[in-house]
């Protein structure tokens, strides 16, 4: 994304941009039948970020599911949020990580005269340059390749998600946590068709269950909980699968009588202080079927890069930041990093200055440390607040969401930060 929008900046018409990808080139001329069991949900800022340069005409051109509602609830009371746009706006967009690579690697094809991308090659090492350079040292960064080529470059910046060896290499500190839970995915079939417009989230004791759909028939499934249980879904037959997510999401035995009679207590006076800020309760679709070998566990962490800068060196994307899936957010604030450092550095480009100068680079971390730092946190609090049963944290949450679903103002609030 970073390179597509430089690659389309003017003040960077004489500058060389280089791409380093491990992988494979991924693009699709026609998405396959099956959806991938990796996908992300786009929020509207990012899908407008993309647009600029023309990657979302193609992720339309492919496959992508819009949804207008989300609705979030807790398994250990009746206490919901639902969020929805009063017009006929999209919330976000459900996109399978394949069609977004696809949908780049066909713009950068179209800057390929200003960015150049190397494929299955893998950085293997870094040398420095220092801060003055010395005569005998190279002011530029140098990576050598897994092939033995070697680069060099006036600005390095590393995008190798979060176990990111720029950032170890630069020895630049993290913040990290690995949590007792792995996201368990798969690609879902519903037992019938509906709009399915709605992001669904229900928070168990032992982590959130996501439905994300994809179509009108199927949904992707990210559900969060403790390694051993998710390694007992993956192993379990596929009828007892699709009977374990039916069941997170229907059934009621986590509540008690003390939380729903003090909830639905907490909702009436709120009803009757408020009576237009409550939304009406969905139920979500039931399972019918998993795609067969769509089912993946991924280990969950949080992590944040105490810098995300240093002279000639920016970290980006989960390189500098991981968070738990729970709010959908980790693309997002990558595609938010990258457009901000795109920013400062055509500022930079344009009154010539040397783009890997501390100078601008730490306009950009100030910036995104700004604004990530919060959300980073405020996710971390709610998987902890959200991981236990005990009855006062139950119910401080429990009155915590009644009382956010039934102020718009601060839902409309929440919806403005997490649509960027
Ligand atoms: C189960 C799950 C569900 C998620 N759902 C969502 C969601 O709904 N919405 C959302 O916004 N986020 C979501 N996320 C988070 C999201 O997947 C990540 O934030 C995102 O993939 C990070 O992108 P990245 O490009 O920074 O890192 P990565 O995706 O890790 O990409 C790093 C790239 O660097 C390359 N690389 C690494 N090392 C080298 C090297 N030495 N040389 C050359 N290339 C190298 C790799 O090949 C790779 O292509 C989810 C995460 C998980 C685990």
């Amino acid at each position: 994304v970073y390179l597509l929008i430089l690659g389309h900046d003017i003040h960077f018409q004489d500058k060389k941009i280089a791409l380093l990808e491990a992988g494979p080139r991924k693009e699709y001329n026609r998405v396959p039948d099956s959806y991938s069991n990796r996908v992300s949900s786009i929020s509207p800022g990012s899908a407008t970020l993309l647009s600029s340069f023309g990657a979302w005409d193609h992720v339309c051109s492919l496959r992508f599911k819009p949804f207008r509602r989300m609705q979030v609830w807790d398994a250990c009371s009746e206490a919901m949020i639902v969020f929805e746009k009063d017009d006929l706006d999209d919330m976000g967009y459900i996109v399978e990580n394949d069609v977004i690579m696809s949908a780049l690697t066909k713009q950068l094809d179209a800057v390929a005269d200003r960015v150049e991308v190397f494929y299955r090659s893998r950085a293997v090492g870094y040398t420095w340059p220092l801060p003055s350079h010395s005569c005998d040292t190279s002011p530029w960064v140098q990576i050598e390749l897994s092939d033995g080529r070697r680069l060099q470059t006036k600005l390095l910046i590393g995008a190798d998600g979060h176990n990111s060896v720029v950032r170890k290499e630069a020895e630049i500190k993290n913040i990290e946590h690995r949590y007792d839970q792995s996201a368990v995915v798969a690609t879902l079939h519903l037992s019938e068709a509906t709009d399915n417009n709605v992001a669904w989230q229900r928070f168990l004791p032992t982590g959130p269950i996501a439905l994300l759909p994809l179509s009108d028939t199927a949904s992707s499934l990210v559900w969060s909980t403790s390694h051993e249980h998710a390694s007992e879904l993956l192993a379990m037959d596929e009828e007892s699968f699709v009977d374990s997510i039916n069941s997170a999401f229907w059934s009621n035995v986590n509540h008690s009588d003390f939380i729903d009679t003090a909830g639905a207590m907490f909702r009436s006076a709120i009803s009757l202080l408020k009576p237009s800020g409550t939304a009406v309760r969905q139920l979500p679709p039931s399972v019918a079927e998993v795609d067969p070998e769509s089912r993946a566990m991924f280990p969950l962490g949080m992590g944040h890069a105490t810098e995300y800068v240093q002279h000639r060196v920016a970290l980006i994307g989960d390189a500098a930041h991981r968070v738990h899936p729970l709010a959908g957010q980790g693309v997002n604030l990558g595609f938010g990093d990258t457009a901000c450092l795109a920013h400062h550095l055509s500022a930079a480009a344009f009154s010539g200055r040397d783009l890997g100068s501390l100078k601008h680079l730490l306009k950009f971390e100030t910036e995104r440390q700004r604004h990530n730092v919060s959300l980073i946190a405020a996710i971390d609090v709610l998987k902890r607040l959200y991981s236990t049963r005990l009855a006062p944290l139950v119910l401080l949450r429990t009155w915590g969401l009644q009382a956010t679903n039934a102020l718009p103002p601060v839902k409309e609030q929440i919806m403005a930060f997490a649509s960027k």
